[in-house]
């Protein structure tokens, strides 16, 4: 392995320094492979999907391939503008002067994923460093192992091997690539591997961007929200933001839930009602859930209910199948606060229901706690929501739903604090993988000779005006000065 990562090391710097990855007709032709990939090798992607995670395939295409194909239409479309300078304005202490911004590509990218969504945390990503003209490595989690073979199997058909490659493996692996120098590190994942990358990228000087995880907080705001379509809309929303999404094993999905104490018995029974509406009688039976990834996580699951405080605070399911690797949705009331269900992110099919006195104690609820990557209020009270806004911190705000933020890649994606750091999707993923060069350009006709030596103190207000004054204001004075 050792020598799989040297060599590709070797030739993704070679490709780089050769400029293979420079022009937009390389990008753009990667990123059509792309494309290609997505389309010939669907059912292949589904398949891998099921075997890794029991995903269904319409989930798998709602969550992985749509968001992809659509990433990668948007990248194809926009990509001329993105590659363009801009110009930017110059002060009038630079004049005469023009300046612009050029985008460069980093150089050599090392992207490690997760495996929740073992090809669209991976390969998003890719797309933003491929349109923005690195060489890439990808090294896909080791836990969703048939998905980690679809792309090193496939990745080499579809793409340029000089220049993209895919790396399997584990931690062990993932020391070996950290040992050698990147130009960026873009890593999705728990924060205590964060922790050993953004140690190992110290070593180099390299950048890094941290994807991580944490615990989104959902608001379930019922006295504001009247209509009993919107109630349910609201209660669909919910279920669907906690076990919808890959079991609940999603860096984006709810967490736990918060409600004022008068409405919290009907938003259970109506939570109780969507869910068997959702996936049945016997939801183990039905195909529409992801299964848990392995029987680590499996029992590191069973170990958060397992507390007698915890187990006694389950109202609605609770059952588990560890052969299948199945747990059925769950509702929670009020755990304690001290359990690890309420201080570790869950990552799984439990969904807490914590009760407050007013609705307003869940904005100090959230931000006495660690910054989350996403917050979710259901709510048609403005003044909530402008509270939200202005008195947490997190790394988005999502009103009326949970988890549609993760489609929109005009917005940027990304934590803050223990949710990481560093924005990617749209161009917030060309931007994530390129430098802006700062381009000035001057000439060497007009010279300002108040700003060299010998220093006299008739210079001295030519200097203020030239800081303190741009074009327009001088412009203005000179105007002022002739009115005069
Ligand atoms: P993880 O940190 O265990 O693994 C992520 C990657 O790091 C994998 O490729 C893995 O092989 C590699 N890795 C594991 N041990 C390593 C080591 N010692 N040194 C270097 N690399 C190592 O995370 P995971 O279990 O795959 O994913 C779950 C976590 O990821 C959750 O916390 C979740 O919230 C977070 N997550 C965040 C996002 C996001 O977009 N912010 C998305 C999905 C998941």
């Amino acid at each position: 392995m050792e020598v799989q990562v040297e060599e590709s090391w070797e030739e993704l710097r070679e490709s780089f320094r050769n400029r293979r990855t420079r022009s937009a007709a390389w990008r753009k032709s990667q990123l059509r492979g792309l494309l290609r990939l997505l389309h010939d090798k669907e059912t292949d992607i589904f398949n891998a999907m099921k075997d890794d995670l029991g995903k269904h395939p319409t989930e798998t295409y709602r969550d992985e391939v749509g968001i992809l194909v659509k990433s990668l239409n948007l990248t194809l479309t926009c990509l001329d503008k993105w590659m363009a300078s801009s110009k930017v304005h110059v002060p009038l202490v630079a004049f005469p002067t023009s300046g612009e911004i050029v985008p460069e590509p980093l150089g050599v990218v090392l992207i490690f994923s997760s495996w929740n969504f073992p090809l669209g945390l991976a390969l998003d990503p890719v797309i933003g460093a491929i349109a923005a003209g690195n060489a890439v490595l990808l090294k896909p989690s080791e836990l969703a192992p048939a998905c980690s073979l679809f792309l090193a199997k496939n990745i080499p058909l579809y793409l340029d091997r000089k220049a993209v490659k895919v790396v399997e493996g584990g931690a062990t692996t993932a020391e070996q690539l950290l040992n050698k120098k990147w130009d960026k590190i873009f890593f999705t994942g728990s924060a205590r591997v964060g922790r050993v990358i953004m140690s190992a990228a110290a070593n180099h000087l390299t950048p890094v961007t941290l994807e991580l995880g944490g615990k989104c907080p959902a608001i379930l705001d019922l006295s504001s929200i009247s209509s009993s379509r919107d109630r349910a809309a609201a209660i669909k929303r919910v279920v669907s933001g906690k076990y919808g999404l890959c079991s609940g094993q999603a860096c984006v999905g709810i967490d736990y839930l918060i409600v004022d104490e008068k409405h919290a018995s009907a938003v259970i029974d109506s939570m109780k009602e969507r869910i068997k509406k959702l996936y049945g009688d016997k939801p183990w039976e039905n195909n529409s859930m992801s299964r848990i990834v392995n029987q680590n996580h499996f029992r590191r699951l069973r170990n958060l209910i397992e507390d007698p405080a915890v187990a006694a605070s389950i109202v609605h399911g609770g059952s588990m199948d560890e052969e299948n690797l199945f747990i059925e949705p769950t509702i929670l009331l009020d755990p304690p606060l001290e359990a690890e269900i309420m201080t570790e992110e869950i990552f799984g099919p439990f969904l807490p229901v914590i009760t407050v006195k007013r609705i307003q104690d869940s904005v100090d609820f959230i931000s006495s706690r660690p910054q989350p990557l996403a917050i979710y209020v259901f709510s048609n009270d403005e003044t909530l929501r402008r509270q939200v806004i202005a008195e947490t911190s997190s790394g988005g705000v999502t009103f009326n739903d949970a988890i549609i933020q993760f489609a929109c890649d005009t917005l940027p994606f990304g934590g803050v604090g223990q949710s990481g750091f560093g924005k990617y999707h749209g161009k917030f993923s060309f931007d994530a993988f390129s430098h802006g060069k700062s381009v000035l350009r001057r000439s060497l006709k007009t010279e300002m000779s108040f700003g060299y030596p010998p220093w006299t103190d008739h210079k001295l207000p030519f200097l203020r005006a030239a800081y303190n004054f741009d074009y327009i204001g001088i412009f203005l004075l000179l105007i002022g000065l002739k009115r005069k």
